[in-house]
C-alpha cells in the first residue's frame, strides 16, 4: 500500500488537499487515509496528484535532432511531469511514413520504459505533400494516427484520397495541420494591432480558417476520424471535430 500526503489532489469537481490510498494498482481511498500499517508514505507537499496527464503532440526529434530531444530524455521528462503517455509526432529526420520507420521508434521508445510513448505516422511520404505515406505497413505496426505535423497536406485531391483510405482502417486518424502557408508565410504573430504596433509580420486568422474549411468538407464525404489543429503560434485556437451519433461535432 502507499499512502500519498499533503499533495493538492485535481478532481473533477476541483483541487483539494487530501491523502490518496493505492492498493496494487487502484486508489482505494481520496480523503483520509483507511490505515497505514506498513505502507511507504509520501510526503507530496508542493506537489500536484491528478490522473496521469496525456500529451497528444510531442516532439522527440529522434532520429535527426536529438541535439534538440531524444526519445529517452523526452519519455523521462514527460513522466518526470506527470505525462503517463505521450503521442511523438512524424516531423522527425527522416520522417515516420512507413512500417520500419514506425517500428524503429515505437521499439525504442517502449525499451525506455518511462511514460507510454505512441508513434504518429506522417500522411505523405517523406511530408512531402505529393504522394500517400504507407499507411498499410504503418498501421500493422501499430500506429494510429497520421499528420503531417507542421505542414497540411496541400493537394485537396491526395488528401480526400488519404481520407477515404484511413476511414478504412479501424482506429485510425486523420490529424490534419491547419495552416494555409501561403497565407501564413514570414508570420511572427497573430495578426492584429499588436502585430501591428511592433511592425511584426502576422499570421492571418484566415491562413487556419481555409484549411479548416477545406478539411471539414473533406472529411464530411469521406468519414474518417478527423482532427485539426497547429502548433504554430496559432492565428486561432485549436479546432478538433470527430463524427458522433448526432454528426460532426
Ligand atoms: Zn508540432
Amino acid at each position: 500500500m502507499i499512502v500519498i500526503e499533503n499533495g493538492r489532489v485535481l478532481r473533477a469537481n476541483g483541487v483539494e488537499e487530501a491523502t490518496v490510498t493505492v492498493e496494487g494498482d487502484t486508489v482505494t481511498a481520496v480523503g483520509s487515509a483507511p490505515g497505514r500499517n506498513g505502507a511507504r508514505v509520501i510526503d507530496a507537499r508542493g506537489a500536484w496528484i491528478g490522473p496521469g496527464f496525456v500529451d497528444l503532440h510531442v516532439h522527440f526529434r529522434e532520429p535527426g535532432q536529438t541535439w534538440k530531444e531524444d526519445l529517452e530524455s523526452g519519455a523521462r521528462s514527460a513522466a518526470a511531469g506527470g505525462f503517463t503517455a505521450v503521442l511523438t509526432m512524424p516531423n522527425t529526420d527522416p520522417p515516420v511514413d512507413d512500417g520500419p520507420s514506425a517500428l524503429r521508434a515505437i521499439g525504442a521508445a517502449r525499451a525506455i520504459g518511462a511514460a507510454r510513448v505512441e508513434v504518429a505516422g506522417a500522411l505523405t511520404r517523406d511530408r512531402a505533400g505529393v504522394e500517400m505515406a504507407d499507411f498499410d505497413s504503418m498501421y500493422d505496426a501499430g500506429v494510429r494516427v497520421f499528420t503531417d505535423d507542421g505542414d497540411s497536406v496541400p493537394d485537396a485531391g491526395l488528401l480526400r484520397r488519404i481520407m477515404t483510405y484511413l476511414a478504412g482502417l479501424p482506429g485510425a486518424v486523420v490529424a490534419e495541420h491547419a495552416e494555409d502557408v501561403r497565407l501564413t508565410e514570414g508570420g511572427q504573430l497573430h495578426e492584429g494591432s499588436m502585430s501591428a504596433l511592433h511592425g511584426l509580420v502576422g499570421l492571418p486568422g484566415a491562413g487556419e480558417d481555409v484549411i479548416v474549411a477545406r478539411d471539414l468538407a473533406l472529411a464530411r464525404a469521406t468519414e474518417p476520424v478527423f482532427t485539426s489543429s497547429t502548433c504554430q503560434p496559432a492565428p486561432r485556437s485549436t479546432s478538433s471535430v470527430t463524427p458522433g451519433p448526432q454528426g460532426w461535432q
